[in-house]
């Protein structure tokens, strides 16, 4: 009988309070500060040291000096934070959100600029 009681408790509990649960993707959720979500680069502070990469577990970041572009497959990432941390650069940071939800795999490529790219933008501005 008293597990019919508290079973009926629970119930009338949860009529009355909101849901635990949110809706994602639909409901924007608000992050702790700490958390480790989607990494991101300021690639104009990029020497492409190649470290970042040489750290990573997992294989997710490629960095082609030549071409001088740095490339993260971010379903590849698992948020472990060593690339950030043994950047000597400190270009590396933490987003506080996660990879958006997406039935294809893609990776995200940057590419520094030269100063000449860079002049020709100033010129065209
Ligand atoms: S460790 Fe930093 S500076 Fe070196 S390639 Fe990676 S992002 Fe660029
Ligand atoms: S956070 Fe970890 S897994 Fe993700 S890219 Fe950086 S080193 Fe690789």
């Amino acid at each position: 009988m008293s597990g019919i009681m508290k079973f009926t408790g629970t119930v009338l509990k949860n009529l009355i309070h909101k849901p635990v649960t949110e809706n994602y993707p639909q409901a924007e959720r608000e992050y702790p500060e700490r958390t480790r979500g989607k990494v991101s680069i300021d690639i104009s502070q990029c020497v492409f040291c190649t470290l970042c990469a040489k750290k990573c577990p997992t294989g997710a970041i490629t960095v082609d000096r030549a071409a001088q572009t740095w490339t993260i497959d971010p379903f590849g990432c698992i948020q472990c934070r060593c690339c950030v941390d043994h950047c000597p650069r400190k270009c590396l940071s933490m987003e506080q959100h996660y990879t958006s939800p997406s039935e294809e795999k893609t990776v995200e490529t940057y590419t520094k600029q030269t100063t000449e790219e860079k002049q020709e933008e100033k010129e065209h501005a």
